[in-house]
């Protein structure tokens, strides 16, 4: 079997074998090559200590990103390749990360700690595939199988719960028996992974063409791993549909999972992955516009869009058709609608600024913010023009209690 290797990783390989140094694809891109997709990176795995690398490598730029761990990054052909010496982790005391890392010269070693048996797969050129756990019959068979013993590997390092599903959800297999009796039982040990970690899992499974599948197989996984999930009870199920429909948009799509929470408890649980706020904005946003509910003519659809702005409003939608809401199609033909009518739904799009307003007696501060906000309201709904005249007398009508 041969694959069709980047020129830069293939120098890479010949730099090491004229050091004297095998040098192996391994993991993710090994796997992409055997499913016949493109891998997005290339990984290799060598024997050489870090040191040999350097010297082997010399005249090309290299980068010590993890050095500690064996690892760096050489550029070849404009391209960056992650080397990392054959490592064997050491004790894992807490569930999370190996007390140590050891370098070994054994090739089985390094593939024997990998998590997966369709990820611990190893190829060069000049050997071909080296498949020690029957990766290819796995993935054949579109099966996400842990190598070796599920139960110690998940005690090792729990995060690999959470990438079995992640798996699952992008290559759309099914997780081994054993595998998923283990991490069943295992799930609630997630919890010692970081939430970091824990969020990069969830949304590449979100991302994934068979989400919905693995949400509803493993909903009592994800929910012991992210308890914040856990209040979406029986609305489970809809919520996973409506979720994979969004699986282009992760953070969309988790929102969509989150719905049933609402509001309050969807920033809630944004937060507690420690997603960066604008996510978490967007999301809780993008609920509670649902929740205050969809325009249903141009004149709320403008009240609308001052109140949450298009973005909000394309994601709300989004969500709502997801959802199958009923009352979907009027609303996307209500904003349509309104954004015909060229009113305004921002401030500075309004024909009147605030010092407009002195001139008709209105002092400045917040009773002038406020006056603003309610022309703003008026022009959005057509009730009085966008125009700085018929806005003055907007406001003076406001002013003299002649308009509420
Ligand atoms: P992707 O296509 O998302 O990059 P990947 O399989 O390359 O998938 P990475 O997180 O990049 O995943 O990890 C590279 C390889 O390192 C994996 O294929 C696997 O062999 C090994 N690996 C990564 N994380 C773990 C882990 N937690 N436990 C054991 N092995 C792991
Ligand atoms: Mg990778």
């Amino acid at each position: 079997m041969t694959f069709p290797i980047p020129a830069g990783c293939l120098a890479v390989v010949e730099r090491l074998a004229s050091s004297g140094f095998p040098s192996y694809l391994v993991g993710g891109c090994v796997r992409d090559l055997c499913r016949g997709v493109a891998p997005h990176d290339y990984d290799l795995t060598t024997p050489a200590t870090p040191e040999q690398m350097q010297k082997a490598f010399a005249g090309l730029r290299v980068i010590g990103t993890g050095i500690a761990h064996g690892t760096l990054t050489v550029l070849s052909d404009g391209a960056a390749y992650e080397v990392t010496t054959y490592r064997v982790d050491g004790k894992y005391s807490d569930g999370r990360h190996p007390d140590g890392v050891r370098f070994t010269a054994s090739l089985e070693e390094d593939l024997v700690r990998r998590d997966f048996t369709v990820n611990a797969m190893a190829y060069s050129p000049r050997e071909g595939l080296i498949d020690l756990f029957g990766g290819q019959a796995d993935l054949a068979a579109g099966i996400i199988r842990a190598v070796g013993e599920p139960e110690r590997r998940f005690q090792e390092d729990a995060l690999r719960i959470m990438r079995a599903l992640r798996f699952a959800s992008t290559l759309g297999f099914e997780i081994e028996e054993n595998t998923a009796a283990a991490l069943r039982r295992l799930a609630p040990t997630v919890l010692r992974v970081s939430p970091e970690r824990i969020r990069e899992e969830l949304l590449k499974l979100l991302s994934g063409a068979s989400s919905e599948k693995v949400l509803r197989a493993y909903r009592d996984v994800l929910c012991a791993a992210v308890p914040a999930l856990a209040p979406i009870g029986e609305t489970w199920d809809g919520a996973a549909s409506a979720a994979a429909k969004l699986a282009s948009d992760p953070t969309l799509a988790l929102a969509a999972l989150s719905r049933p929470l609402g509001e309050d408890a969807t920033s809630a649980l944004f937060r507690s992955l420690r997603t960066d706020k604008k996510s978490e904005r967007r999301a809780t946003a993008a609920v509670a516009a649902l929740d205050a509910g969809l325009p249903a003519d141009v004149s709320d659809a403008g009240l609308f869009l001052v109140g949450y702005g298009q973005p909000t409003a394309l994601d709300a939608l989004a969500l709502a058709d997801a959802y199958a809401d009923p009352g979907t199609e009027t609303a996307r033909q209500a904003l349509a609608a309104f954004r015909a009518t060229g009113r305004p739904t921002s401030l500075s799009a309004l024909a009147l600024r605030g010092d407009d307003l002195a001139a008709v007696g209105i002092p400045s501060g917040p009773a002038r913010g406020e006056t603003l906000s309610r022309l703003l309201a008026l022009a959005a709904t057509g009730k009085v023009a966008n125009e700085r005249d018929a806005l003055l007398a907007g406001a003076l009508d406001l002013e003299t209690g002649k308009r509420e």
